[in-house]
């Protein structure tokens, strides 16, 4: 083992507070400096747009320049340098590409990011002294060029030799299509048959994503159970074939969310500050955002919130379809977002003054306010790599109502009233009225049982989604491109007493995986009584929402609440944890993961730069338009298995204990049985109904919620669907009003195509 550190060049189209317009900017913020406290040197590379505040611009220091060869073009290409937080950030400068006024969204996009995935590879050979790239990690379709130019025009430089590549799917639904005159044109490929033919996904079209995933040492996504949807035809958007037959190297590492930008107890955005030892303040910050936003001040209504792109992707067919019958059965709703449902959000503000209110805009402040105040959040996603609101949400005591599928599958553990464990509401398919069940369940019981709320807002604060994690599975990713590079923590010196006489067999400690989970005593489900008097008499909702429904024991009794626990294990554990096999073992079955956490470490200390380049301040971008990217055919599915992965999570109450009682504590141990799919050239249906029962990896320590239910998440287009047979769908929804904007049915695939593309 060499003394050298892990040495990460981490590559992204975008890097909050630089640049943000959705979760990649939030990861790429926060991720490299969990990274740097895992122990790595990390370098950020992003485009240098001119959209980034010049707070940050004018202390950025000049360390390079060269050209970079596109097809025929020689391009400058500037590094202009910012430190901060032990992180180093590279922005790769080019006016011609980058000084506009938003990231993405224009005609040209596949000739920008085509120039940047050069650019940082080509920058791998201006890095700052001592820094010797071991992993190049690139992010999304806009860098997913880089290990494709790594391996074809550089891969004989000796520097080059030792750098191993990563590529993360943020989202698959956008993957950088373009017409293939680019290979000549713009990537000077065409000569080069392999490539040509890697890149090829139709006969006019070349895929960047497609290279990234074929040129790549290790793919990740954002979630384990996103890892195993986009294996699926159902989710894979004409990928999955590659995917499947690449799963040896694939893995979902889950997100985290930067704890200290959103925390309710020092944020400084939101009215008053709280914790889950005082949550006194969250009345006052609800009180707040509904004088704010012109809803009626009253604490008898649940408010439910919605942060986000307002995309088919996000549920927004579904939230149109329900929200006659979620308004009007006394359930507060505010949207903030832009997209392209902002219509029918308006709409909705206008048809309920005092009822809900509509944001049309990006905000981050006023995002802040809303994670705050509200008692519940909405994300009834189609689809869902990964999702932070959801997580931001429980951070601050608002429950989740989530549709089970992606991250969102991983993160939100569904309440169970019989046990009272849980931190949110779900559902399993993309339908309104399943949706519209799911908000009553939990307007419901904050109108009948405030004990039970409040114990689910306790779990939901004590649930651990802090990069720390993370870090160490990206860093045990990394170690075994390079297992000749050591992770470990030096051990603490701990000074010995000298032993007076032999000491007896040391204890050790216990692994968190040998940890048993106990089942304690299920706190007693308090019955849904009568709601208070003041709410019962007002809202609309109690006579017309017929009481919640009891779910059927056998499905919610198998659900077990899994909030996280992160176990301090022996650092030392880390390096032998067993993660996915590389490109090296492709014949290899994947094991299962064991994740070590540890220590995080202190950070290096942040260097300023000096020199300052003015450049023209704007207000960072924050709409994401439109690019070009694509959704393709379905591949035919070559008969590949699906990796058998195995899932064993332990329930903890983690933080929540301390400040409650044993009975309160959910505890339940939830392992599912390793799952084997084979496909071969499945039909959608079929396809479907393997679709994933429960995801990959073992991690002990992960924070997500680990359901032993198997359930298809296929989703459906039933949206439109207004005959369902329940009396609630009859009451208030069912009707749709005329001049209601109807939403269409569509397929999975081709909402996802039309989704807004980034
Ligand atoms: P995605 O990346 O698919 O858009 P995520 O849930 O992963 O969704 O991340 C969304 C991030 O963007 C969250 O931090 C959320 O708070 C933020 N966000 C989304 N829309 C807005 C908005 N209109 N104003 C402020 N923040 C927003």
């Amino acid at each position: 083992m060499s003394d050298k550190k892990m040495q990460v060049v981490f590559a992204s189209a975008e890097a909050a507070p630089f640049v943000k317009t959705g979760g990649l900017g939030d990861v790429a913020g926060s991720l490299p400096r969990a990274l740097v406290a895992a122990g790595a040197d990390v370098i950020v590379m992003v485009p240098k747009y001119g959209t980034i505040a010049s707070e940050y611009t004018d202390r950025m220091e000049h360390v390079a320049d060269f050209y970079v060869s596109l097809g025929w073009r020689n391009e400058y290409c500037g590094l202009e340098r910012l430190v901060i937080d032990g992180v180093t950030y590279l922005f790769i400068d080019n006016e011609r590409y980058f000084k506009r006024d938003y990231p993405y969204g224009f005609f040209d996009d596949g000739e920008r990011f085509a120039f940047f995935s050069k650019a940082v590879t080509e920058s791998l050979q201006h890095l700052p002294e001592g820094f010797q790239c071991d992993v190049l990690h690139c992010n999304d379709w806009h860098t997913a060029l880089a290990p494709v130019f790594l391996r074809e025009f550089y891969q004989g430089l000796p520097l080059y030799e030792r750098v191993k590549t990563v590529f993360s799917i943020h989202n698959i639904a956008f993957q950088g299509q373009y017409a293939d005159t680019i290979l000549n044109d713009i990537l000077g490929m065409a000569h080069i048959p392999n490539a040509a033919r890697q890149l090829r996904c139709d006969e006019r079209s070349i895929n960047y994503m497609q290279g990234a995933l074929d040129y790549s040492d290790a793919i990740t996504t954002v979630s384990p159970s996103y890892a195993w949807e986009i294996q699926t035809p159902e989710y894979g958007e004409g990928l999955d074939g590659i995917l499947r037959r690449r799963s040896n190297v694939l893995s979902g590492i889950l997100n985290g969310i930067d704890t200290d930008a959103w925390n309710p107890a020092t944020d400084p955005m939101i009215h008053v500050n709280y914790s889950a030892a005082d949550m006194s303040g969250k009345k006052a910050c609800k009180a707040a955002l509904q004088e704010e936003l012109g809803l009626e001040v009253r604490d008898d209504r649940p408010l439910m919130v919605m942060v986000t792109r307002l995309t088919r992707q996000k549920g927004m067919d579904l939230v149109t379809y329900a929200l006659d019958r979620i308004l009007s059965g006394g359930v507060q709703v505010a949207v903030l977002g832009t997209g392209d449902y902002e219509e029918p959000m308006r709409y909705f503000a206008n048809k309920y003054p005092g009822t809900c209110a509509a944001r049309i805009t990006f905000d981050n402040a006023l995002s802040h306010r809303m994670y705050a105040g509200a008692d519940m959040f909405l994300m009834p996603s189609l689809f869902e790599p990964c999702g932070l609101s959801q997580m931001i949400a429980m951070r601050y005591g608002t429950l989740p109502v989530v549709r089970e599928t992606g991250g969102l599958r991983d993160t939100v553990a569904p309440y169970n009233q019989f046990t009272g464990e849980g931190t949110g509401f779900t559902f399993a398919n993309f339908n309104g009225d399943e949706m519209g069940d799911a908000v009553f369940r939990g307007a419901r019981l904050y109108w009948d049982d405030h004990a039970a709320w409040d114990h689910l807002v306790q779990n939901a604060m004590a649930a651990d989604f802090s990069w720390v994690r993370s870090a160490d599975e990206y860093m045990n990713l990394y170690h075994n491109l390079h297992p000749e590079i050591d992770i470990t923590k030096p051990e603490p010196v701990v000074q010995e007493p000298e032993p007076a006489e032999p000491t007896a067999v040391e204890a050790e400690p216990a692994a968190p995986e040998a940890t048993v989970a106990k089942a304690e005593p299920a706190p007693k489900a308090e019955q849904a009584t009568e709601p208070a008097d003041d709410a019962k008499a007002e809202a609309p909702a109690k006579a017309e929402e017929p009481a919640p429904k009891a779910e059927p024991a056998k499905k919610t009794a198998a659900k077990k609440t899994t909030a996280s626990k992160t176990a301090a294990k022996k650092p030392a554990a880390r390096k032998t944890a067993a993660t996915k096999s590389t490109a090296t073992k492709a014949a290899e079955k994947p094991t299962a993961k064991a994740t070590a956490t540890k220590p995080a470490a202190s950070k290096a200390a942040a260097t300023k730069s000096a020199a300052s380049k003015t450049t023209e301040a704007k207000a960072t971008a924050t709409k994401a338009t439109a690019a070009k990217t694509t959704a393709k055919k379905p591949s035919t599915a070559s008969a590949t298995k699906t990796a058998a992965k195995s899932t064993a999570t332990k329930a903890a109450p983690a933080k929540a204990a301390a400040s409650k009682t044993a009975a309160d504590k959910p505890a339940a141990a939830a392992a599912t049985a390793p799952k084997a799919t084979s496909t071969k050239a499945a039909p959608k249906a079929a396809a479907a109904k393997t679709a994933p029962a429960k995801v990959s990896t073992s991690k002990a320590t992960t924070p997500s919620a680990a359901k032993a239910t198997a359930k298809p998440a296929a989703p459906k287009a039933t949206a439109a669907k207004a005959a369902a047979p329940k009396a609630a769908a009859q009451d208030s929804s069912a009707a749709t009003p005329a001049d209601k904007p109807a939403p269409k049915a569509k397929s999975v695939s081709a909402a996802k195509r039309t989704t807004r593309k980034r």
